[in-house]
């Protein structure tokens, strides 16, 4: 018997959903997940997160940059080339950084409430 992580646990830890223990992602900043789990067996492969994780990932980034691109727009008004240049980099960083933990919320929160799929 497991105590398995909260989703948000083990979005942030990037782990077995089942267990928390074993690395949910091969190494390095990829999104490719392990074929089982290191320390309970889990078929980790068998997740189907499709396109969630990269919608979350939109939501995110519309309600964080539209805003603070309005913001420094009204208050600075900085030329174009500026706005196109500081949001793409807060984009790709937000991006390159987040994503794992975010794909590692919804392979949870597939394995909290369809865990029939992955026996
Ligand atoms: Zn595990």
């Amino acid at each position: 018997m497991y105590l398995s992580p909260t989703p948000i646990e083990a979005g942030l830890r990037r782990v077995c959903p089942r267990c928390g223990k074993g690395k949910l992602f091969k190494a390095g900043l990829t999104l490719e997940v392990v074929e089982t789990c290191s320390d309970c067996n889990l078929a980790l492969a068998r997740n189907d997160s499709g396109d969630g994780p990269a919608v979350f990932m939109v939501f995110i980034l519309g309600a964080l940059l539209v805003p603070a691109a309005l913001l420094l727009d009204a208050l600075v008004s900085p030329p174009l080339w500026f706005h196109a240049v500081i949001w793409t980099i807060a984009a790709l960083g937000i991006c390159v950084f987040s994503m794992q933990p975010i794909k590692a919320y919804v392979v949870a929160l597939q394995f909290k409430h369809r865990p029939q799929t992955w026996e």
